[in-house]
């Protein structure tokens, strides 16, 4: 192995964050060596992706699947080794990479994503969920490991390219930031008549007009809870404050968020809607590596648009500040009850519509006091899962 070799682990290989990144690292051959790949249930991928990265660990869903995957390798790929559930993905995110890759969906991310943190790497952070979960016990985990915490995702990627060198978290004014300002696309029903939304299916929602994403997160794009959650994140992330942290609907994609500063200026980071980008800036970062997204053709956009976000279509959006402004479990309750409403929906038992329901009568009725441990946190997020299938099988009752 080549000394200046990075090593790296991907938790959730198989989803689209996961496949970008490899599609960067295959760009750059003899740079990165692949530690350990997580597929969960994709077996068929997981197992073209081992023989291609020649990873020393692949963990998948439970034993069953660790068999196929096994089977499918066969002798010649007999150098992997296949271990699954809960511990298989402790041990992906605790290989010593010199670079994890956090990009489980959901709250199923939470754990692993802690893990990595506390192996004082540096991890690339996709999976929102588990800042929005946790985010006091999440970068507290990073103060005292001293990880390097990198955002993939795009807009909070931007804003970390945005902010100046001296940028102190927690401290934005110290180096003239006033606000930073997150871009939405507005999703797939930015135009779409409040009478029609109470119908569309999630065929539509998940039909995003300018990214390729999971189902999961293509839903939250289409209720604007995506930037809800986004908002939460980058509280966290920079430790800035709800009302510093403001949303624009931008419809072409191309500016990925925008920082302002206290003498007028406004720096904006812009790109074609590739994920590659901000996955390749953060593998590189500081230096700057080839992601294979094309350049910007300014001249041929013509034009970029700005636009308030519609609070009365999209309620979702004011919930997550809500909950960002009670603080203590609030996001945790908020982030359980979307992902149950979501999976819902997906499965058409709820309605679009219901889904901001379902999660702003959760908001109200499960506790959101402060959490001191995972433990507690873990629990508070199975009660509210369990108070918001209530509210869906009632209103899935009245459909
Ligand atoms: P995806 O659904 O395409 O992939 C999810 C990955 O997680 C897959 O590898 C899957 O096998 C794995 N997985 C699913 N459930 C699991 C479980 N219970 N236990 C272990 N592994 C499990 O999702 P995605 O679009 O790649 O998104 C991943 C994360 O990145 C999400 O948190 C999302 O919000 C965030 N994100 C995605 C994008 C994007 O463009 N896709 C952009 C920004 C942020
Ligand atoms: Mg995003």
């Amino acid at each position: 192995m080549a000394l200046d070799e990075t090593t790296i682990t991907i938790l959730g290989a198989t989803g689209s964050i996961g496949t970008s990144t490899l599609d960067v690292l295959a760009r750059h051959p003899g740079r990165f060596r692949v530690r350990a790949l997580t597929g969960y249930r994709n077996i068929s991928l997981l197992a073209e992706q081992c023989q291609l990265f020649r990873p020393d660990l692949a963990v998948v869903a439970d034993a069953e699947a660790a068999t196929a995957l096994r089977e499918r390798l066969g002798a010649e790929c007999d150098q992997v080794g296949v271990l699954y559930g809960e511990e298989g993905l402790e041990q992906a995110a605790a290989t010593g990479a010199d670079v994890t890759v956090a990009a489980i969906v959901g709250a199923a991310g939470l754990r692993p994503a802690l893990r990595a943190v506390a192996d004082g790497g540096r991890v690339l952070l996709a999976n929102k969920e588990s800042l929005v979960m946790a985010g006091a016990l999440f970068m507290d985990a990073v103060a005292r490991s001293g990880a390097t915490l990198l955002p993939l995702d795009s807009e909070h990627n931007a804003v970390f390219q945005c902010l100046p060198g001296n940028f102190c978290r927690g401290r934005p004014v110290d180096s003239g930031v006033t606000r930073v300002l997150l871009t939405a696309s507005g999703g797939p029903f930015r135009t779409t008549p409040r009478p029609e939304l109470e119908h569309v299916k999630p065929e539509q929602a998940c039909a995003h007009p300018n990214w390729s994403m999971g189902r999961k997160i293509s839903v939250d794009s289409a209720t604007l809870m995506n930037k809800g959650l986004e908002v939460i994140e980058a509280s966290w992330l920079f430790g800035i404050d709800a009302d510093h942290l403001d949303v624009v609907v931008h419809p072409q994609s191309i500016v990925h968020s925008l920082v302002e500063y206290v003498d007028g200026t406004m720096l904006a980071q812009m790109s074609n809607p590739d994920m590659r980008t901000p996955i390749a800036h953060a593998l590189g970062w500081p230096e700057r590596l080839a992601s294979g997204v094309a350049p910007l053709d300014l001249v041929g956009l013509g034009r970029l648009e700005f636009q308030e976000p519609d609070h009365d279509r999209f309620p979702c959006l004011r919930l997550a500040y809500r909950a960002l402004r009670a603080g203590g479990s609030a996001p945790a309750v908020l982030n359980a009850a979307n992902e149950e409403a979501v999976s819902a929906f997906l499965e058409e038992r709820l309605p679009f519509m219901e889904i901001a329901a379902v999660i702003e009568s959760t908001l109200e009725h499960a506790s959101t006091g402060d959490v001191s441990d995972v433990q507690e946190l873990l629990a508070v997020d199975g009660s509210a899962r369990q108070v918001a299938r209530d509210f869906i099988r009632r209103a899935g009752a009245t459909q």
